[in-house]
C-alpha cells in the first residue's frame, strides 16, 4: 500500500488516499473529486478547472498522469 494525497494528485486538500496501483489511486481521487464537486467545494471546483485546461491537450494530460505515476511507484510502501 501507498499514501498519496488528494493535494498531490492535483486536488486541493490533505485527504489521503491508500492504495496498490496508480489506477486505483486515481479511482479514489476521481470519486473524491466528484463527492466534492457535489459539494460545490470551492477549492476542489477551481483544482478541478485547472485539472479539465490541462485535459484540453492529451500530451499535457498523458505528461501529467505519467509524471504522477512515477511519484506514486518512487513512494515507500506504507509500514
Ligand atoms: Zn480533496
Amino acid at each position: 500500500m501507498k499514501t498519496m494525497t488528494c493535494k498531490q494528485l492535483g486536488g486541493s486538500c490533505d485527504k489521503e488516499f491508500h492504495a496498490n496501483t496508480f489506477e486505483e489511486m486515481a479511482e479514489m481521487n476521481k470519486k473524491h473529486g466528484m463527492e466534492m464537486f457535489q459539494k460545490n467545494d470551492e477549492p476542489h471546483l477551481k483544482a478541478m478547472n485547472e485539472m479539465q485546461e490541462l485535459m484540453k491537450s492529451p500530451n499535457e494530460m498523458k505528461e501529467w498522469f505519467e509524471n504522477k505515476k512515477r511519484e506514486f511507484n518512487n513512494l515507500q510502501e506504507n509500514k
